[in-house]
């Protein structure tokens, strides 16, 4: 049988390891095994990778064996093993409930994987599983290299059975050749330096020196890069050929009556965006844009513009809200904004202007039949919902535009499935208050073009932050709910943000909302419970907060009572506000100055950033206190002090991505599916990232459909297949 990069693996290995390498590490063909690259390469007798070690981590290690002893347990029959071994510069304890293993001697070198235990405070594995290096069963080519690769492996699948099979597919350098042909185009190979394929797998999996290793990443680097260039030009290839409306601007209407309305300035950003959207909307090719913008950038005027030209021009718009807050939030302020003109139909409306439809999935069923009716006859020109807009049965008379806000929390999939509500494909304007770096961009939005807002409305006061380390300074919590008290004496308003509910009866506990959170800390899983807003809310009022307006708002509340807790703080009726991350993102009340965030390090920084945005929304300045119990010199105290320092959401975006894995931000972005990024990362490799994008589109324009790259062609199916085959694992 010849095998090719697709054969499945039970072809070619024994049904258990292919069945342990499908089911724990998601491999099923030879080109997922060959694209399963070390995690890194053990290297004899200078390794110093056991100090690195904590407890709960699931690791291979390579060391040598030091001492063995053996005695009777004392509780029960049986012999006791004790191993030390040691990697030269430090050591570690392995413990076997069994007679001693004949072979584990003194001198020997091995590969131990397993679960690091901790006992009587040093670090021990507990019946690892062990592969020699030396003695009988040893490979000695294995043994004779320097450079061990160590594989993202599983309870299943360890390291060093993986690096068998691998082997078995490489057979040696000469085979390689005739399974693997090289996608990458000779040109773009030499131009850029880069080893051919075949080179770099043999040399990824089975490098002799580190600066192999170097080499073939960047090549396979290339790979992941282009392959996902390639697939998004072609998806903004596919967008522009796609028919669509054109929605000129349109005098008298009520874009204008908008602009009339407006209570201030556009900003130069606002108005320069808006001049652009204007021309896109007019073309009659659909527009796929992002707006990132800075918290407090004034994103929702922009869109409002634009959902206004369209409307002028005889279409409908929808906004897309993440949250029904933030929905119920943005008909108040359009409605407001527009006046009788939005009422059309009603007693005091303008005939001449429109409805704006709220459409939630709280509404009761005669309110949500009369708000479908609306959007369906037409009549609503202007529709907000949440996720109640995708289902089915929300039909549009003429849908036009579509914006979509806090892009990063819907996916992909939500912005088609509401886009696929149009006759024509309607234009699309998608709006993420976190600003992302350069390679997110060219990565997770790259079908999309970016227009960018820097600039914040002037006159703002901007906000300060500070972090409270109530450890060190307890007396600084005292202080903080002073300032709080003050800022409302002074007739402003405040934030408490808790990262839990609390005791709902009959609801379970779970975190508001665990996006974006950073991930746990390793061995700190006997940490209290995260503060809660019910409980901090009674502390609050019998205590530092007594007699204050105070009120609560969390996800548990029904969406009438959420509402009615918001006008209320809207209205200035409530002065302190007790909350979870509903109010993260979105929510607008300009006269709230303070806030304070408890337990802050349970937050991810482009959380905190998105509700420090939440104050100093108006002319007043801004006060945002991070409370947390973390030590300041701890690294969880450093990002704090980071979030603290800066107001660049630009630079935090970039910090956020060095907290979390790269799969997640993907993976949030993308909604789960696969990225095809391995190797690549979108923090260090923006340059090559940025290369790849320019030779996807010039090999994309020159060859279309790739039909003189059948190798590239090849690759953007897997990628599509990949991501496809994680779709319906999903579904
Ligand atoms: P975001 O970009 O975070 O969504 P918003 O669109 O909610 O921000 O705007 C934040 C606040 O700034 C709102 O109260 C809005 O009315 C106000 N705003 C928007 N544009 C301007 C401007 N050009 N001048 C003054 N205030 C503005
Ligand atoms: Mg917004």
């Amino acid at each position: 049988m010849a095998v090719t990069l697709e054969t499945p693996l039970a072809k070619v290995l024994g049904p258990k390891t292919a069945t342990g390498m499908a089911d724990s590490l998601g491999l099923h063909t030879v080109r997922h095994l060959l694209r399963h690259y070390p995690r890194r390469y053990a290297r004899r007798g200078e390794m110093a990778r056991l100090d690195d070690l904590q407890a709960g981590d699931r690791v291979t290690v390579l060391a040598q064996v030091r001492t063995v002893s053996s005695r009777p347990m004392r509780q029960r029959r049986g012999t006791i093993t004790e191993v030390t071994v040691g990697d030269g510069a430090s050591t570690m304890k392995l413990v076997f409930f069994t007679r001693q293993h004949a072979r584990l001697a003194p001198g020997a070198w091995g590969m131990f994987a397993g679960t690091v235990g901790t006992y009587q405070g040093k670090l021990q594995f507990t019946h690892p599983d062990m592969h020699l290096l030396s003695g009988e069963d040893a490979d000695d080519d294995d043994w004779a290299r320097e450079l061990v690769p160590i594989y993202p492996a599983s309870k299943d699948v360890s390291s060093w059975v993986i690096q068998k099979s691998v082997k078995l597919l490489l057979g040696g350098s000469g085979n390689l050749g005739d399974l693997v042909t090289d996608p990458l185009p000779e040109e773009i190979r030499t131009r850029h330096g880069l080893l051919s394929l075949p080179a770099a797998l043999l040399d990824i999996h089975r490098p002799t020196t580190s600066e192999d290793v170097a080499r073939a990443g960047r090549r396979l680097k290339w790979d992941e890069a282009l392959t996902l260039q390639l697939t998004l030009a072609a998806r903004r290839r596919a967008a522009a050929l796609e028919p669509g409306t054109a929605r000129p601007r349109k005098a008298g209407g009520l874009l204008d009556a908008v602009d009339a309305a407006l209570p201030f300035e556009l900003t130069e950003g606002q108005q320069e965006v808006g001049e652009e959207l204007a021309a896109e909307l007019d073309r009659d090719q659909p527009m796929h844009r992002l707006l990132q913008g800075e918290v407090g950038s004034g994103k929702t005027v922009v869109a409002l513009r634009a959902m206004a030209q369209v409307v002028d021009a005889g279409g409908q718009a929808a906004l897309l809200a993440p949250t029904e807050v933030l929905a119920a939030q943005h008909v108040r302020g359009i409605r407001a904004l527009l006046g009788p003109l939005g009422r059309a139909g009603e007693i005091d409306g303008d005939p001449a202007g429109t409805r704006v439809t709220l459409l939630t999935g709280s509404l009761k069923a005669a309110a949500r039949r009369e708000a479908r009716a609306e959007v369906a006859e037409g009549r609503a020109g202007i529709v907000v919902g949440t996720h109640a807009l995708l289902q089915e049965g929300v039909d549009f008379a003429d849908l036009g535009l579509v914006v979509v806000d806090e892009q990063h929390r819907f996916g992909v999939e939500q912005r088609d499935a509401l886009r696929a509500k149009g006759n024509r494909p309607p234009h699309v304007l998608v709006m993420t208050a976190t600003p992302i770096p350069r390679t997110v961009a060219m990565t997770v939005y790259g079908d999309l073009e970016i227009s960018t807002l820097r600039q914040l409305p002037s006159g703002r006061g901007g906000v300060s932050s500070s972090v409270v380390p109530v450890t060190e300074k307890p007396g600084w919590l005292d202080r903080a709910w002073e300032r709080l008290r003050e800022e409302v004496a002074a007739g402003r308003q405040a934030y408490v943000v808790c990262p839990r509910i609390g005791d709902v009866p009959g609801a379970d506990d779970a975190p508001e909302d665990a996006d974006g959170a950073p991930p746990e800390e390793e061995g700190r899983s006997d940490r209290r419970p995260p503060l809660a807003v019910l409980d901090v809310a009674e502390a609050l009022r019998a205590g530092p907060l007594a007699g204050l307006r105070l009120d609560v708002l969390h996800g548990r509340m029904t969406p009438e009572e959420k509402d009615g807790v918001m006008r209320a703080f809207a209205a200035g009726e409530t002065q302190v506000l007790v909350a979870t991350t509903v109010v993260e993102v979105g929510v607008d009340v300009p006269n709230a100055t303070v806030m304070v965030v408890m337990d802050a390090d349970r937050f991810g920084v482009s959380q905190l950033h998105q509700l420090r945005g939440r104050v100093a929304r108006g002319k007043h300045a801004g006060l945002c206190l991070l409370v947390t119990e973390a030590p300041s010199a701890s690294p969880t105290g450093e990002r704090l002090a980071s979030v603290a320092a800066t107001s660049d959401g630009f630079e935090l975006a970039r910090l956020d991505l060095e907290t979390r894995r790269e799969g997640d931000v993907l993976g949030a972005a993308q909604s789960g599916k696969r990225s095809g990024i391995r190797m690549l990362s979108l923090l260090e490799d923006e340059d090559l990232i940025a290369e790849a994008r320019t030779e996807a589109t010039a090999l994309l324009s020159s060859d279309r459909g790739l039909a003189d790259h059948p190798g590239l062609a090849q690759e953007v199916a897997a990628l599509a297949s990949d991501e496809r085959a994680e779709w319906l694992e999903k579904a």
